[in-house]
């Protein structure tokens, strides 16, 4: 297995190299020049095993043997180690129709830890067996960076640093992040929102000399592997289904913002999961609604919500979907991605945009319904979502037809974000590792929204 750039212009490169690059070097995305397919009678087999057992069985159609079997087991089975759940990403039945599927029993309580656990271990592992300097550059909305930290936190041989968008981030969040003081560890807490961080961070990845100079490394979700690892628990979800669920249709609702986590259930259906529609959940940062019904792509106004980690605007893996919707055809991404840059807009019509209907149904949620479903789920059900999760419900709602099973992510714990739960007079226990985090002293640089300031300090803790 190859991976190839979605610009065209980067062909040829292996797994790890793929890990390492992060950005392709034409500034495209990293995707494999072919997707693998997995059978029904395949799939049939996989009914069985568990979360651990099935993310080798996925990895391994993509590594190229570059890890060897042995070694690849022992970096999966030590990164879900840390997970509270032995079943890792449970599936919980919540009505005849509704599942949700709990992402959130990692280090951080948010579904990113599935990823960026291995991915820790991984950058751990090329470290200690290629002899490679491993500086993490991360921006975050929140989680990514929290569980980011988590994964590398003491890790020999990688240093990480993460800008976050100087309070914007849930209160939880931020201590999650900033109570970590090892020395392989650097926050960076930027005075503006959380697409001036992502603007950074692209534009020091673009700029080779730097990137390669630095040894920048990274972990956001531009990196194949974790949408790779994601792609497993789309399998190991649909796995979970009891009897009952066989012959009904089973769409996947996914509270999104950079479209990592639902391209990750496009690979997944391009590889031959039998799922219906996958529904994109947004907030009122609705880009990737109005793609859907309207086919323009166009960022908007930036809104502060109750979904913090879904507040963007650029989603940076919109990109690799276009890939395929312009029929793999680099060039032509090239183009677009140009256009969106200089005319601040890009549009899918006719053909193309009943493509994008048919791969996606969308839904932007309002803050009142994000609310009033997290009520309604407690009331009804007994089961608090966390306001992103909300979104997906909400979203599932909206497009989940008669008849048809409706898996919901459930992206974080509800005590990440109880900011929102309070406002309905909700009280929620918080488990331990998070109430203990509000007595810990935080360590973090507050910095101006400013790339050359940003840059003095990672020279200086890169070295
Ligand atoms: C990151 C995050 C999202 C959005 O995921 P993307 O892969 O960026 O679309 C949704 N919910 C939570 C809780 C998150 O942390």
């Amino acid at each position: 297995m190859e991976y190839i750039s979605t610009r065209g212009n980067v062909k040829g490169i292996g797994f790890i190299d793929t890990v390492l690059m992060g950005l392709a070097d034409d500034g495209g995305l990293l995707v494999p020049a072919e997707i693998p397919a997995v059978d029904a009678e395949t799939l049939e087999e996989w009914r069985s095993l568990s979360f651990q057992e099935l993310f080798l069985k996925i990895f391994s159609l993509y590594t190229n043997g570059e890890i060897p079997e042995e070694d690849l087991k022992e970096l999966v089975n030590r990164s879900y180690a840390s997970f509270r759940d032995p079943q890792v990403a449970p599936l919980r039945r919540i009505d005849d129709s509704l599942y949700v599927l709990e992402l959130f029993h990692g280090p951080t309580f948010a579904f990113k830890d599935v990823a960026l656990q291995f991915i820790g271990e991984l950058y751990s592992y090329i470290s200690r067996t290629r002899g490679e300097i491993i500086h993490i550059l991360g921006a975050t909305s929140g989680d990514t960076g929290a569980a980011a930290i988590a994964g590398v936190r003491g890790k020999e041989g990688i240093k990480i640093c993460i800008l976050h968008p100087n309070g914007k981030v849930s209160k939880v969040q931020e201590l999650q992040m900033t109570t970590v003081d090892d020395a392989n560890v650097l926050n960076l807490s930027v005075q503006g929102n959380f697409d001036d961080c992502q603007r950074i961070i692209k534009e020091l990845f673009g700029d080779l000399e730097f990137k390669a100079k630095y040894h920048l490394r990274a972990i956001n979700s531009i990196n194949f592997v974790r949408i790779l690892a994601q792609t497993v628990y789309y399998f190991h979800a649909f796995l979970q289904l009891p009897e009952e669920a066989k012959g009904r249709t089973v769409n996947i609702s996914v509270p999104s913002g950079n479209f990592g986590n639902i391209f990750s259930g496009y690979l997944a259906k391009k590889m031959g999961l039998p799922i219906g529609k996958l529904i994109i959940a947004t907030n009122e940062n609705n880009i990737l609604e109005r793609f859907v019904k309207t086919g323009e792509y166009k960022p908007g106004e930036f809104a502060q919500t109750h979904s913090p980690s879904m507040d963007i605007q650029v989603a940076s893996n919109f990109e690799r979907y276009l890939y395929y919707l312009l029929n793999e055809d680099g060039a032509a991404v090239a183009e677009r991605m140009k256009e969106l840059q200089t005319e601040g807009r890009i549009a899918a019509e006719g053909e193309e945009l009943r493509r994008v209907q048919a791969d996606f149904a969308a839904l932007g949620v309002t803050n009142g319904d994000c609310l009033e479903t997290i009520a309604k789920y407690s009331r009804e059900k007994g089961y608090l979502l966390d306001p992103h999760t909300a979104c997906g419900v909400a979203a599932y709602e909206a497009h989940n037809g008669a008849g048809e099973i409706g898996i919901t992510f459930a992206t974080a714990h509800p005590a990440k974000f109880d900011e929102a739960i309070s406002l309905l007079d909700i009280r929620q226990e918080f488990p331990a590792p998070i109430s203990a985090l509000s007595e810990l002293p935080q360590v973090q640089t507050i910095v101006d929204n400013d790339k050359a300031e940003v840059t003095a300090r990672l020279i200086e803790f890169f070295g």
